[in-house]
């Protein structure tokens, strides 16, 4: 059996059991362990120019940035409606309305226009607007100018749901700390993994020690146990931060590969006719988390998806809209088909960063063979 050909896999150097090894001695007891949060916090402060506290998960950063936003029951957020889910569910969390925005054609993320003329309907509806989530997605930022320009001039602070853009730039600055608050995720198939993990981000530090409080059962600060508000374990494990923080000396040529990835793969599959990539803006300099592109009309993907799986290589679809899953069904949705398309006519490519020439060439070739 020849080795599969993942979409995005872990990529470890091999020196990361030592390190957890000699993290564990016991010499130093619990206090060695928890020295790796804040060298981990300390770490990504330097790659943003922000703060940042390490988390469980992406997914409990979106939750506590909501939560420290005050969203609550019947509010809205305004968020894409092409996306991964995990940037849709924390909004439920809080008992709050998803109201899904469709993208542009070009980056594939939140339209500008739409959100405007959704911001302006669900106003004069009455609609509680409390705050955007933004998505780069596939680690490709959207239209940041033009959508930071529409939450300023209806006061609207964002989220910037960066999981899957860490290591890309936006204008020379770092994504992540755009938002009124940020989040990343170090999870297994994200550009570097900490096997688990995530981090909430925010140049406010008052948020951010908010937001400590809360992830860490909001214990009050007296004596004994005393709780005003409710909680959540939401921090993340010491143990996992020493690997994130190995994980994140590689980022940089992990971006490189990937860009690098993306880039040969458009110079192999441009003769093909109706062919298109995601494209970046001219500001962008993103990590090229997933190189992803539309097929020509007629080319269905699940064919070509089946078909590259059988010869092991493994492929997905891009994302299904948001407002046509189930668990998200009849909340208001604004939108202009670009993504009912990039569904019907979309794939990611394997784009992992320990990825062969030899594999490269692989995928490239059986490609041309069903795609032409
Ligand atoms: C991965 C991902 C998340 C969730 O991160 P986890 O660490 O897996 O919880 C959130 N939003 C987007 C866009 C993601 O890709």
């Amino acid at each position: 059996m020849e080795e599969k050909i993942w979409l995005s896999s872990p990529h470890f150097e091999g020196t990361e059991g030592a390190l957890l090894q000699e993290v564990l001695m016991p010499q130093g007891g619990g206090e060695q362990l928890y020295a790796q949060l804040p060298k981990f916090e300390k770490q990504l402060e330097e790659l943003l120019g922000v703060p940042a506290i390490a988390l469980n998960s992406g997914t409990s950063a979106l939750h506590l940035a909501l939560r420290l936003l005050g969203v609550e029951k019947g509010d809205e957020v305004l968020c894409p409606t092409f996306t991964f889910s995990a940037a849709v569910n924390p909004i439920l969390y809080q008992g709050a309305k998803p109201v899904f925005i469709d993208s542009e054609q070009e980056t594939w993320n939140m339209c500008p226009e739409l959100l405007r003329e959704a911001i302006l309907d669900r106003r004069s509806k009455g609609g509680k607007l409390k705050a955007i989530m933004l998505v780069h997605n596939y680690g490709v930022p959207g239209k940041l100018d033009e959508l930071f320009e529409v939450a300023e001039e209806f006061d609207l602070p964002v989220i910037e749901d960066a999981a899957e853009a860490l290591g890309g730039k936006y204008d020379g600055k770092p994504l992540g700390a755009f938002g009124r608050m940020g989040i990343l995720s170090f999870n297994l198939n994200k550009i570097i993994t900490a096997t688990g993990g995530g981090a909430l981000v925010s140049e406010n530090k008052d948020l951010l020690a908010q937001g400590l409080h809360l992830a860490t059962q909001a214990k009050d600060g007296s004596g004994h146990y005393q709780h005003s508000t409710l909680g959540f374990n939401y921090r993340m494990s010491p143990l996992l931060a020493a690997l994130g923080g190995a994980q994140l000396k590689m980022l940089e040529q992990r971006v490189e590969k990937r860009r690098q990835l993306f880039k040969e793969y458009q110079a192999s599959l441009e003769t093909v006719e109706g062919l298109t990539f995601q494209q970046e803006e001219k500001k962008a300099c993103s990590n090229r988390w997933l190189t992803c592109l539309k097929l020509p009309n007629g080319i269905a993907p699940v064919q070509v998806l089946q078909q590259m799986a059988a010869r092991g290589v493994e492929l997905k679809q891009l994302w299904k809209p948001m407002h046509q899953q189930p668990v998200f069904e009849g909340f208001p949705s604004y939108l202009n088909g670009v993504s009912q398309n990039l569904f019907e006519q979309g794939l990611c490519l394997p784009s992992s960063s320990s990825l062969t020439t030899g594999q490269m060439t692989k995928v490239t070739q059986y490609l041309h063979e069903l795609v032409g």
